[in-house]
């Protein structure tokens, strides 16, 4: 990249406004210079955003710079964590100013939302792919893991399930659906809400909790694993949107051939078992914390009991008669034999 265009670079993304006292020394540096508070817990995670591969290709330019930090807030959620300082290595085909100034629209819009300071980065030339690096803080110990799910705690799960898997489906068909459903189901895939203020309400009641961007199945059996236990999920209590419910009955031969493509069995629960992207919170609770989480369930907490953790390992799915079901396919593996 020239020097014109690292000026390009910097314009957009030294910007005022990313103000935290915390940042003693932001862009423009070799480094930045950032002042933990005293007594916390420091929560450090990366994830990048490769063109074609996390995102449709002709996803727009806000929405990549969303989803790229929203995604980072995602995992700060799943573990609890308040999070403060975010770093962006851009690697992109060409300095590009509208699209540029589209993905900071769309980054630096949700930074401002969750008090996050833009603190340094890199920028290359090369295919499209974001990596954005976050930190963020936690009280001491009160981290949430992976591995804390213990036999008897309820799962629960926020939001909605599925409507990002499914976006992704009506791709291939886009004559599935009313155009306001097809609408809301591809905001859902690219501009995915982080659970970051949902996590801080749900601080200390949660025993185990992960975010769900591969699939729920994939991802709570990493918690089951983690822990050392197993679980029955109940598949009619599994969240799912009104959009994505209208999307699957008005759907054409065309979409349930795709659909079955993906999953051969069920197919409204295999979406909601395991499509990627939801970006929703899945956590376990200890029993003596339910009527805590009914309390903030009835109140702005959107989030959905929907199975019960147990000694014996695996993942059962329970359909409403009593018998199990067992997904067509895990979930999201960029190294595994699945496709998406
Ligand atoms: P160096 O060669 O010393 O690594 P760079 O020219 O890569 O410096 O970066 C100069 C400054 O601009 C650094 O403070 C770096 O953190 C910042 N920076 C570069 N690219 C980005 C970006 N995409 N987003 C945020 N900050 C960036
Ligand atoms: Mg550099």
């Amino acid at each position: 990249v020239s020097s014109s265009e690292f000026d390009l670079i910097r314009r957009h993304f030294a910007r005022p406004g990313a103000g935290r006292p915390d940042v003693l020394l932001g862009i423009g540096d070799d480094g930045a210079v950032l002042r933990p508070p005293a007594g916390k817990d420091l929560v450090a995670a990366i994830d990048t955003l490769v063109a074609g591969v996390h995102f449709p290709l002709d996803t727009d330019a806000e929405s990549i710079g969303h989803k790229a930090l929203a995604v980072n807030l995602s995992d700060m959620a799943a573990m609890g964590a308040e999070p403060a300082w975010a770093m962006l290595a851009l690697t992109m085909p060409r300095a590009d100013e509208s699209w540029l100034e589209g993905f900071c629209r769309g980054f630096f819009a949700l930074a401002r939302a969750h008090d996050v300071a833009l603190v340094g980065g890199d920028t290359t030339r090369g295919p499209l792919s974001i990596s954005v690096q976050i930190q963020g803080f936690v009280p001491p110990g009160a981290a949430f893991r992976r591995d804390g799910a213990r036999p008897g705690d309820l799962i629960c799960v926020t939001g909605t399930l599925g409507d990002a898997g499914l976006a992704l489906l009506l791709e291939q068909d886009m004559d599935i659906g009313r155009p306001d459903a097809r609408a809301y189901l591809r905001r859902r895939l690219d501009r995915p809400q982080p659970r970051v203020r949902e996590a801080l309400l749900l601080r200390g009641l949660v025993h185990a909790a992960i975010d769900v961007s591969d699939g729920l199945f994939a991802d709570l059996g990493h918690v089951l694993e983690a822990s050392g236990v197993g679980a029955t999920l109940h598949l009619e209590r599994l969240p799912l949107s009104a959009e994505f419910r209208s999307c699957l009955d008005t759907m054409n031969a065309a979409g349930y051939a795709a659909l079955r493509r993906f999953a051969p069995g069920l197919a409204w629960a295999d979406l909601a078992l395991c499509s990627g992207d939801d970006y929703e919170l899945c956590f376990t609770v200890p029993p003596e914390h339910r009527s805590r989480l009914e309390y903030l369930a009835a109140n702005g907490l959107p989030c959905s009991l929907i199975g019960v953790v147990e000694a014996d390992a695996g993942l059962r799915c329970r359909l409403e008669d009593g018998s199990l079901h067992q997904p067509g396919r895990r979930g999201y593996d960029h190294f595994g034999a699945d496709d998406r």
